[in-house]
Formats: structure tokens, C-alpha cells, sequence
């Protein structure tokens, strides 16, 4: 029996179960570059320049390690433009009678897979993407009879059954789970990110920037200069990088936001990890040992971890749990057209324009941006949920539903009516103000709520939570905020709300 083993775009791992599954004798790896999965949405140029190089390089490294690779290019005349077409090539090509694949990150991929015994009239072994440290059917049992799937219980089981950040004692290093309340501090004065590593650009790199800008110049987002890594060996580079010289600084400034600085102390590995070009357990084991040989600090090496070991596993579980309804949950009933600005940064909000700018330049802007300046506005405007997410999805280079879709409907935009989040996230412009130097390059004032210079954000803060009073009066985490709002007297609350009405009036004439 002669298999083609389909590697997916983002499964550039040896340690891959199709590809453990492979028969050398036999077997042929299939790789493709498709137009279906480079314009389902139209994505950033630099992911498609990433991914397309990430995978040339690994179907090369695939070969030299005696694998039999069938490569079929974006610019192929041949190449069908779709996953199932270029299956039903191989197959008919090979000849072969089986296809093995490892389950995709996305539920649309998934249901196409199942559907290709009917349709393509072929066997398929669909295999469990052992890369993840929580497998999808361990979270569902984790998940089971809970009123509520918390990450911080989730978090904890994790790093029990990792043995990561834990002592002999059964108790967590340093006495406690959770040191963000060491974290989340404002920037410094003058701070600037730390030189970051850059790679020198293969023939292979070159050859996948011309076709992506000839043949993607139409999608958001600028194609160079493009730094990215593209094989295994140099986002180890980067993660090395990091773990050396960033993480120390990484728990004190997570939440930190500088103009002209996209990455701070970030690690910028989401891309590579996402991928499968690093593993999200060496990343967790290199941190502890960073902790325990005493080159970075227990705040930071704890909260990076969480975010690898917690919160990308837990998105995923929630994921796999609730789709596919999960996509159509619309809790705030949330409609309001995206604003053209988002494709143009061009607004006078200031942290809306440049966290937008680092996003169309770098493919990439760090979390707190994403969650607390364009998820927050959006939140705050009720944006059309479809709309939105499909944005997240396209402009990052980090981007896959699985994670872009809980992040975004979820936890920036409550939509799932707290499945994720147990209050929604939103801020006024107080915040962006403590927690940036945005506010000073802005025309609007975030001390104020009414009035011309006031911030934006402000009154629309205040409004979202007069808003859906109904859905939200009962949440607990909201009870000090409205008893805020019901302070202010009748006229100072229809003041605000008109505040509010002004700037979406503003918004949907393309003037804010
Ligand atoms: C609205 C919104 C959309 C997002 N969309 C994506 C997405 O499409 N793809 C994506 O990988 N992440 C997404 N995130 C999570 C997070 O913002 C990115 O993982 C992070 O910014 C990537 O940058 P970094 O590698 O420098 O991360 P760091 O800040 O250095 O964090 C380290 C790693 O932790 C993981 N991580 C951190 N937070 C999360 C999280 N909330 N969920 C899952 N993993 C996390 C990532 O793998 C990340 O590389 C989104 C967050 C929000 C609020
Ligand atoms: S004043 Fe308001 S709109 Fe301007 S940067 Fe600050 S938070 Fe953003």
C-alpha cells in the first residue's frame, strides 16, 4: 500500500505523527502551496512569504533526511489551486491509495478531510497532532461537568502533569501559581526594544518575496523588509535570543506599549511555534531551566510560561470544545460595520493608528495591542464580530483560526458571553494611558470624558456598559464599575451617552 502523507503549512515538524507514520519504502510526502489557503482570507503578505519559504526549506531538509517529497509551487501551471486537487493529482500521480494526515488546526480543514473518502473516493488516516501539550479529546474530559473552564485550574493540572515551575512538594515553585501581580508594569521613560536578530535571506526566501509580490500585492500589509526565520534551525536562533536576553525583562513589561516599538520584550516566536518550526515543550523546559540556573526572574519565566503552557493550550481546547457554533456566537449582538481605518490607520486615535501601522508593517503587534487598543475599540463599538475576526485572521503572521478565533470573539469581544473571560475586557482610555506613551502623541485628552479634546474612548467606555446593563449587571467583576455609572446623575449619564453617540456618529461618516 503506497500513502501520500499531506504536510500541511503549518505542521513543519519532524516529529510530526504522519510523518512518523511514514514508510520510506513507499510513501510520498505531499507539500503544496494553493491559492484556496492563501485567499480563504486574504492574508498578510509576510505570512504567506513565511510560510512559503518555511515550507521549501523543510520539504529540502524532508529530502536530505531520505524522505520522498513531492513539491508542487504557487506558480506550477500544473498546481489545481486546491488541497483536494492537488491530493487527487498525487494520488492519481503516485499511484497511491491512502492519504495520512495530521489534524489540522482548523475545523473547515477538518471537515473537508473527512468528507475526501466520498468526494475523492480515497482512504484517509487522520492522526492526533501530538505537538500540542493538551490533546483535544484530554481537554473535553478536563472540560467535562464544569460549569465554568477557567484557565487558571486548566493552567494548574498542566504544569502538575509537566512537572514545569513545580517542586518535590507537589507545590508551585516560589509558593504560588500565578506573579502578574509583579508584571503589567508601565513602560519606563525612553524605553526601546532591545536589538532583535535578524536572518540572512536563502535563494529559497528570495524566489518566495518576488512571487509574493507579484502575485499577493493586493493584500493588507507590507511585504518588506521581511526578517522572519524560515527553518527550524534559526527560529531555535530566535528562541535562544529570547530566552538569553529577553525574558529577564519579559513578566515587568508584558503589558507594556511604546510608540515605534512593536515587540518591547516580547518573544516573537507565536509565528515559529504556530508552525511547527519550535515545540511548544522546549520552549516551557528552556524557560525553567533559564529560572533555575538564575538568568531570568521567577515573575517573568512564570508568565511566559502561562502563555505557552496555559492560555495557547486552553484556547485551543475551547476551541475544538465549541465548534463549529463557536463562530457564530454574537453575544452583544455586535453589528456595526468595521471602520474603514483599520485597513488604512488612518484615525486620529492615536493608539488605534499605531498599533494598525505595526500591524500593516510587521505582521505582528503584541498582545496587549491586540486585546486592549483594536479588540478593546471594537468591543467598546460593537463591531460585526465576522468582520473583526476575519481581520485578526489576515494581518498576522501568527494567525490560525484555532487560536485567532477564542482570542478574538472570546476573550477581546466577549461574544461567547464569557466562555473565556470572566468579564469582558474593556478599558477607557485611562488605561492605554497608563500603560503607554500613546496618549502624548494624541490630539485627545484621555483624562477627559466630555467635550471636543476628550478621548474617545472615554464615553464609549461608559456607553458599552449602559448598553448591556442587561446582560452584564449581574456579573460580579462589573458591580464597582456600575455602581460608578449609577452615581453620576441622569444628566451627566446622557451627556456621556451623547459624548458617545457623537464619535459613532464620526466613525460611520469616516471622520474619527
Ligand atoms: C484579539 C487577539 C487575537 C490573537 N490572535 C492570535 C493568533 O492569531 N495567533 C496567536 O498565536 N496568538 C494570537 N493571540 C495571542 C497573543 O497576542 C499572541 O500569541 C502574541 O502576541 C504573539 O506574540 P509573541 O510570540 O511575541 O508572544 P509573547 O507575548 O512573547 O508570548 C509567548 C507565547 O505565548 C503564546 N501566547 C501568549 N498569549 C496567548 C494567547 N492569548 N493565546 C494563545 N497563545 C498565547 C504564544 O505562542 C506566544 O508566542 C491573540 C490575542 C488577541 C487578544
Ligand atoms: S487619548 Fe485616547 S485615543 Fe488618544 S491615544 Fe490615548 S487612549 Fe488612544
Amino acid at each position: 500500500m503506497t500513502s501520500v502523507c499531506l504536510v500541511l503549512g503549518d505542521q513543519l515538524s519532524e516529529s510530526l505523527t504522519s510523518l512518523k507514520a511514514f514508510n520510506k519504502e513507499n510513501d510520498v510526502v505531499l507539500l503544496c502551496e494553493v491559492q484556496e489557503e492563501a485567499t480563504y482570507v486574504k492574508h498578510h503578505p509576510k505570512k504567506i512569504a513565511f510560510l512559503f519559504s518555511a515550507m521549501r526549506h523543510f520539504a529540502e531538509h524532508l529530502m536530505q533526511q531520505g524522505f520522498t517529497v513531492r513539491y508542487v509551487k504557487f506558480d506550477d501551471p500544473d498546481n489545481s489551486g486546491s488541497l483536494a486537487g492537488e491530493v487527487r493529482r498525487a494520488i492519481a500521480a503516485i499511484p497511491a491509495n491512502k492519504v495520512i494526515v495530521t489534524e489540522p488546526g482548523e475545523y473547515r480543514l477538518l471537515h473537508a478531510f473527512k468528507s475526501w473518502p466520498d468526494t475523492l473516493g480515497i482512504a484517509i488516516d487522520i492522526l492526533p497532532d501530538t505537538r500540542f501539550l493538551c490533546g483535544i479529546d484530554k481537554f473535553k474530559h478536563w472540560a467535562k461537568g464544569k460549569k465554568q473552564l477557567r484557565l487558571e485550574f486548566f493552567y494548574r493540572e498542566m504544569r502538575k502533569q509537566y512537572s514545569i515551575l513545580m517542586e518535590d512538594n507537589g507545590k508551585p515553585t516560589g509558593g504560588k501559581w500565578n506573579f502578574d501581580k509583579e508584571n503589567r508594569k508601565p513602560p519606563l521613560k525612553g524605553m526601546a526594544s532591545p536589538k532583535r536578530i535578524s536572518h540572512n535571506q536563502s535563494a529559497i526566501t528570495l524566489a518566495v518575496l518576488k512571487l509574493v509580490h507579484e502575485r499577493f500585492h493586493n493584500h493588507f500589509g507590507t511585504l518588506e523588509p521581511f526578517h522572519f526565520a524560515v527553518t527550524r534551525e534559526q527560529a531555535l536562533q530566535e528562541l535562544h535570543h529570547f530566552i538569553d536576553n529577553l525574558l529577564p525583562q519579559f513578566g515587568d513589561y508584558q503589558d507594556a506599549m511604546v510608540v515605534g516599538e512593536p515587540y518591547l520584550y516580547h518573544s516573537l516566536i507565536s509565528s515559529y511555534l504556530n508552525a511547527g518550526l519550535l515545540l511548544p515543550l522546549e520552549i516551557c523546559l528552556l524557560a525553567e531551566a533559564a529560572y533555575r540556573s538564575g538568568k531570568a526572574p521567577l515573575n517573568a519565566t512564570e508568565g511566559f510560561i502561562r502563555q505557552i503552557l496555559g492560555w495557547r493550550e486552553y484556547v485551543r481546547g475551547i476551541y475544538w470544545l465549541h465548534m463549529p457554533d463557536y463562530a457564530q456566537l454574537n453575544f452583544f449582538d455586535a453589528k456595526r460595520p468595521l471602520p474603514n481605518f483599520y485597513w488604512t490607520a488612518d484615525t486620529r486615535l492615536f493608539c488605534l493608528a499605531e498599533t494598525i501601522r505595526h500591524t500593516r508593517d510587521h505582521a505582528y503587534s503584541h498582545h496587549i495591542q491586540r486585546l486592549m487598543v483594536t479588540g478593546n475599540f471594537a468591543l467598546l463599538a460593537g463591531i460585526n464580530i465576522t468582520e473583526i475576526c476575519e481581520w485578526y485572521l489576515l494581518v498576522y503572521a501568527d494567525a490560525y483560526e484555532w487560536v485567532e478565533l477564542p482570542n478574538t470573539l472570546g476573550m477581546a469581544l466577549f461574544a461567547d458571553g464569557g466562555i473565556i473571560a470572566s468579564k469582558p475586557y474593556a478599558a477607557s482610555g485611562k488605561y492605554i494611558h497608563k500603560m503607554s506613551n500613546f496618549c502624548q502623541y494624541c490630539q485627545y485628552d484621555p483624562m477627559q470624558t466630555l467635550g471636543e479634546k476628550a478621548c474617545p474612548f472615554n464615553a464609549l467606555y461608559w456607553d458599552f456598559l449602559a448598553r448591556h446593563e442587561d446582560k452584564l449587571q449581574t456579573n460580579q467583576r462589573l458591580t464597582f464599575m456600575y455602581a460608578h455609572w449609577h452615581k453620576q446623575t441622569p444628566e451627566q449619564q446622557a451627556a456621556i451617552r451623547e459624548q458617545a453617540a457623537f464619535t459613532f456618529q464620526k466613525m460611520d461618516t469616516g471622520n474619527l
